[in-house]
């Protein structure tokens, strides 16, 4: 359903610099998979997902949807594929127009996409808001007479509007209040149970919130992805110290913390001047002097089944 082939992007600074957000990534999700992308804030993960929309222009690499390559794609043919992939942001009150009511706000899509009219869109959007529990005195209201969570739960519905096959989720829950986060997380775990064919990449710098609701996860660090596996797989075995120092600070259930939390010190490097070899070497715990700094490591399978760039796997398999 989406297949992302060594993907850059890099937004050019001054005459001979740039930031690297993206720096060669591959992720492909199969029909139906919820696919979790997490890392810290600054990794390039929502700039793959704007990105995988063509939201924003790629450097160089290949994206497709459904088979079809949107890299190259124009006019009916975007459009097309742009009509069966959504995106949900981060921040619903900057997502919503403040001039239109819930009606006109979810009504939008169909409006510009459909020849759905009168009555019959009337009675879609209120199925929709319906389907994501808002009762039907919500149509005529405007987003700032609604709470965090609501406001999420109608550009979800808006989202849903033209029945997409693909969906990207950047940081759904994070600008909401921890127990509106529980309702919208459980409510997104049903709609997937509701529609199994429905594709998902969910971005998050939350590892917690990806175990709940996604079957795969690919980390990443700026800029490149640095383990991919199952998410029993990662949980269960992490080998990078980078997922491994994600995942120590991650609560056990029943409120628990992990006995061995890995503080990793200093911020992640600017991605317009990354450091040498691995470009986690400046703030990993198990970094071999001399190789790292030197050697980027290369993206390959370890004995757990996760793939993996560090070039432990290499010295531990030696
Ligand atoms: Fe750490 Fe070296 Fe592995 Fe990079 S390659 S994660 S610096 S051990």
């Amino acid at each position: 359903m989406l297949e992302i082939e060594d993907l850059k992007v890099h937004f050019p600074i001054g005459r001979d610099s740039a930031v690297r957000a993206v720096d060669g990534i591959s992720l492909s999700l199969g029909a139906g998979e919820r696919v979790g992308l997490v890392g810290e804030s600054g990794s390039g993960k929502s700039t793959v997902g704007k990105a995988a929309l063509r939201l924003l222009s790629p450097t160089s690499g290949r994206i497709k949807i459904a088979g079809v390559d949107i890299t190259k794609a124009q006019g009916k043919a975007l459009r097309h594929v742009r009509r069966k992939a959504q995106m949900i942001f981060q921040d619903p009150h900057s997502s919503l127009n403040p001039r239109m009511t819930i009606f006109r706000s979810v009504a939008e899509p169909l409006i510009l996409h459909t020849r759905i009219r009168g009555r019959a869109l009337n009675g879609q959007v209120a199925a929709l808001l319906e389907r994501v529990g808002l009762p039907g005195q919500f149509l005529h209201r405007f987003p700032h007479e609604l709470s965090g969570g609501q406001k999420q739960r109608v550009c979800i519905a808006r989202a849903l509007a033209l029945d997409p096959t693909l969906l990207v989720l950047d940081e759904p829950t994070s600008a909401l209040d921890v127990s509106v986060q529980a309702q919208i997380l459980e409510f997104l775990k049903e709609l997937h149970g509701q529609r199994p064919d429905m594709t998902s990449l969910f971005i998050s710098h939350d590892l917690a919130v990806v175990r709940f609701l996604c079957s795969r996860v690919a980390v990443m660090y700026l800029g490149r992805i640095v383990e991919e596996g199952t998410t029993e797989q990662v949980f269960a075995a992490p080998q990078h110290p980078y997922t491994r120092a994600l995942l120590s600070a991650v609560p056990l259930p029943q409120g628990r913390q992990s006995g061995n939390r890995i503080r990793l010190t200093g911020d992640i490097p600017s991605p317009a001047n990354p450091p040498s070899g691995c470009p986690f070497h400046p703030r990993c715990p198990e970094a071999i002097a001399g190789v790292c700094d030197v050697m980027e490591p290369v993206f390959e399978q370890s004995g757990a089944g996760t793939s993996v760039r560090c070039h432990l796997l290499t010295r531990n398999a030696a």
